[in-house]
């Protein structure tokens, strides 16, 4: 199995070194052949305006969208979350996301005062809590059938998936702890989709 990071922009080391601590084969993505065979992808946090932008000039949307269709596994962390969304709020004019996912998402969504925080959150199926990392983050605002819950902070939605779709807007390989990544590897890569 092996698993893309986009390394376009943004925290992808983080994510290849979470990945090859739990002995994932992983390709950092540069370049939209290298899209080939994967099984899943990461389109980890940074400024998804810009990560958006750089998508659009190496030609990425059409075939991240092929290959999801081809059975290939994405999450989104932060940024990456804005760009699996079928809608984002406060969206940069001009500013496109994949549509993947059925998730309303809103970008800067706590606003500059508290822009940037840690919290324990209680994600689904884990026993002890897990340190969200929140970078300038959005929040799900609103999810569709079929998209399941993981993680609440405050009420807001900040982890979602959709069989095999998954978005957090924290940033879980900032932390150190790996089962977010886990859980990818374990549940999500090659989850089986259903039709609603
Ligand atoms: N605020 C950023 C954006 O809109 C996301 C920040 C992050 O990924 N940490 O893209």
């Amino acid at each position: 199995m092996r698993i893309g990071v986009l390394a376009l922009q943004g925290a992808f080391r983080e994510h290849i070194m979470t990945l090859e601590a739990l002995g994932a084969g992983t390709v950092a993505v540069r370049k939209p052949e290298q899209l080939d065979d994967l099984s899943g992808l990461i389109v980890p946090g940074g400024e998804s305006t810009a990560i958006g932008k750089l998508m659009d000039a190496y030609g990425f949307y059409d075939p991240i969208r092929q290959q999801h269709g081809a059975g290939m596994a994405l999450w989104g962390t932060c940024a990456g979350a804005i760009l699996l969304a079928r809608t984002v709020v406060d969206a940069v004019p001009g500013q496109e996301p994949l549509a993947l996912m059925d998730i309303e998402v809103r970008r800067n969504a706590y606003g500059r005062q508290i822009d940037s925080f840690e919290a324990d959150l209680a994600f689904h199926g884990m026993d002890e809590p897990f340190r969200g990392v929140f970078i300038r983050a959005p929040w799900i605002e609103s999810v569709g059938e079929g998209v399941e819950i993981l993680a609440e902070h405050d009420g807001v939605i900040v982890a979602a998936r959709q069989y095999d779709l998954l978005a957090t807007t924290f940033h879980p390989e900032l932390t150190g702890d790996p089962r977010v990544h886990r859980y990818f590897l374990d549940e999500v890569v090659g989850a089986e989709r259903r039709i609603p």
